[in-house]
């Protein structure tokens, strides 16, 4: 079961006590989430943290309906097809997830003992950290709207963390894909007033979703409008207004408590490259036998490091992600000794996995 911490609102930074978990893993893509399986052999609880509102990185966010040909073993699967074969082979360790949050501080406190903080105002400490960044960090795109900046995170939003936010207010949704409708659809009961603005009265939303849409704004539910934000009213990061100027070249006035724009996402390096690693041209440099980074106890597996050789496939990064769980192993348990063994023939294995 996923198990899914709720995140704290955006802009607001809850103050919340430590969690302690042997490995901290960054990055939910499916190298992370096959990092849980084989830390999970070994006995070692995993938590992890992503940026993303949902697990499976790159698989789940750019080609979730793409058909993947060279996952050894399995001829054919897709993006979602993969991330939902993880989340059920690493169904018997029961991972924490802390999605839509971002790890922005890493540092060492310990031999090794690792503090890390997220966006939302978590903390955790750890004896090793796993850096499954992939290609960075997704985030949000800003949309060509001149002064936008200076209202961001107070009136306008590019993420719904939690919708009762928007509750009762009149709200200004721009964009025609998934994310745009999805959250049209999704907040339309509870907001005063909803308004959606496309350039075209075209969508890229699966159709079903379009036709809810456009059902809603026949009924009077909620408004449509084709054209583009070209001015935004308001003083001291608060929106109070936008002009919308129609294909037709009409502009329309329209009062507002917050906008919410979906321009789709983009991969930044972020903040990985302040945690003191030592990295080479955007990635990190790690030791082929442990997949160690420059600092011991911190680990890099997956798309997000380098070494001579490397190829950014998930297969690399299932095989990078068993060697780095054999080091964490002896952080983890100095005192154990560690023993090789095949599931095939470990009744202790199975018994983890809940097979025996
Ligand atoms: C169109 C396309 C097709 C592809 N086809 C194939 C294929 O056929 N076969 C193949 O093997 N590979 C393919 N790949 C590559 C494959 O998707 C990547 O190799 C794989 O996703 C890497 O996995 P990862 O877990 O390392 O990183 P990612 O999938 O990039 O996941 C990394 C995660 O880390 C999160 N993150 C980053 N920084 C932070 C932070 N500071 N805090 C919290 N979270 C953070 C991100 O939000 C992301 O979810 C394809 C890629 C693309 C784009």
């Amino acid at each position: 079961m996923l198990q899914r911490q709720e995140p704290a609102p955006a802009g607001i930074k809850s103050m919340s006590e430590t969690t302690k978990t042997d490995v901290l893993i960054i990055g939910a893509g499916p190298v992370g989430l096959f990092a849980v399986f084989e830390l999970g052999l070994l006995d070692i609880k995993a938590d992890l943290v992503d940026i993303l509102d949902k697990v499976g990185g790159q698989c789940a966010e750019l080609y979730p309906e793409k058909p993947i040909y060279d996952i050894p073993g399995t001829p054919i699967i897709t993006g979602q097809g993969i991330t939902d074969a993880l989340m059920h082979q690493i169904k018997p360790f029961h991972p924490t997830f802390h999605l839509g949050e971002m790890v922005t501080a890493l540092e060492k406190i310990g031999d090794p003992l690792f503090r890390v903080r997220t966006d939302a105002g978590k903390t955790f400490e750890a004896k090793c950290v796993v850096v499954a960044a992939g290609g960075g960090s997704f985030q949000p795109k800003r949309p060509p709207i001149k002064g936008v900046e200076a209202y961001e995170e107070k009136s306008v939003f590019y993420a719904v963390r939690k919708m009762e936010q928007f509750r009762d207010k009149r709200l200004l949704i721009v964009g025609g894909g998934d994310s745009a409708l999805d959250w049209t659809l999704n907040l339309q009961p509870i907001a005063k007033r909803l308004t959606l603005v496309h350039r075209r009265d075209e969508f890229r939303g699966a159709p079903d979703t379009v036709n809810k849409m456009r059902a809603l704004v026949a009924s009077g539910g909620m408004d449509l409008k084709i054209g583009q934000v070209s001015v935004l009213e308001g003083a001291d990061g608060t929106l109070t207004a936008v002009t919308v100027k129609g294909n037709d070249g009409k502009e329309s006035r329209i009062e507002l408590d917050a906008m919410l724009p979906f321009f789709g996402l983009t991969m930044k390096l972020g903040p990985v490259a302040e945690w003191g690693l030592k990295m080479e041209d955007e990635l990190i440099p790690v030791d082929t036998g442990t997949f160690e980074t420059s600092i011991p106890g911190i680990f890099a597996v997956g798309d997000i490091n380098t070494y001579p050789g490397k190829l950014k496939l998930i297969l690399s990064g299932f095989h990078e992600a068993a060697l780095m769980s054999q080091k964490a192993f002896h952080y983890v348990f100095p005192e154990k000794r560690l023993v090789f063994q095949y599931t095939t023939s470990s009744t202790s294995l199975q018994k983890k996995l809940g097979v025996a």
